[in-house]
């Protein structure tokens, strides 16, 4: 069965709660299909709020990070339990930022992948390489690490429920986007571990999202590639470019 592709904007630290909700309501129509599962993860405060306001509509909402812990002494901190009761379709873990400002490590991902996977949500797992790794051209070994360590005791039927984004890090927020050639590539070895860790069926099944400066000139291209089942965007998910891309697919 061919995978049905999924684009999911990450707004990160960006528009307020009425800016949220302008952007919303001016975007949702034109974001409702069934065609492409659409996504977005706005911040924290915005999240309850635009759930409420796609009520009705395809469009699936997410969250950008959360706690691997119930509750407890984490000052600042969210839980699953928390955005359980939002009833969110998405959590993105391990985003590049999350790694680079907040010490997040391999380990509290597959702690948090752990956690997540028993509430409601999709994981939207992210992996990639730094710069230096590429051009020293260990950026496939890195991966790998990367893949191995997300998916530490996750169970067969639990992979099948993830989605994996491939964001090259030197390709985020910096307007250079991995050229489809190197963006399948990777995507096509992130399968084939995947594959090796389960099985080719699973691995199959799993959706695979290319990230990194994905916008309306680059994304049909993109998105064409066989192991290429889909995008998560950050800069272009702000504007109304975003709808180019989703009707790339
Ligand atoms: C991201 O933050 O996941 C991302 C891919 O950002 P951008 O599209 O801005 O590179």
């Amino acid at each position: 069965m061919a995978r049905k592709k999924v684009i999911v904007g990450n707004w990160k630290m960006n528009n307020t709660i009425k800016e949220s909700l302008e952007f919303i309501n001016n975007m949702k129509y034109k974001m409702d299909t069934n065609i492409v599962d659409v996504g977005i993860c706005p911040q924290y405060l915005a999240l309850s709020k635009i759930k409420e306001e796609t009520k009705g509509t395809n469009i699936k909402i997410g969250a950008q990070n959360v706690h691997f812990a119930d509750n407890g002494a984490y000052t600042g901190e969210v839980s699953t339990k928390m955005l359980e009761e939002l009833e969110l379709d998405y959590c993105i873990i391990g985003h590049s930022e999350r790694r680079q400002y907040f010490n997040e490590t391999d380990e509290t991902v597959n702690k948090k992948l752990h956690k997540v996977l028993q509430t409601g949500m999709i994981p939207i797992v992210c992996v990639g390489e730094v710069l230096k790794e590429r051009e020293e051209n260990i950026h496939f070994e890195v991966v790998e690490k990367q893949v191995e360590a997300a998916f530490k005791d996750i169970e067969i039927l639990e992979i099948q429920k993830c989605i994996i984004a491939y964001e090259p890090v030197w390709a985020i927020g910096t307007g250079k986007t991995a050229t489809s050639v190197q963006a399948e590539e990777m995507c096509k070895y992130i399968r084939e571990i995947i594959a090796n860790l389960y099985s080719k069926e699973v691995a199959e099944k799993v959706r695979i999202q290319y990230g990194g400066s994905v916008n309306s000139g680059n994304a049909k291209e993109i998105l064409n590639m066989p192991n290429i089942d889909g995008a998560l965007v950050g800069g272009a998910s702000l504007k109304v470019e975003f709808i180019e891309i989703i009707k790339a697919v």
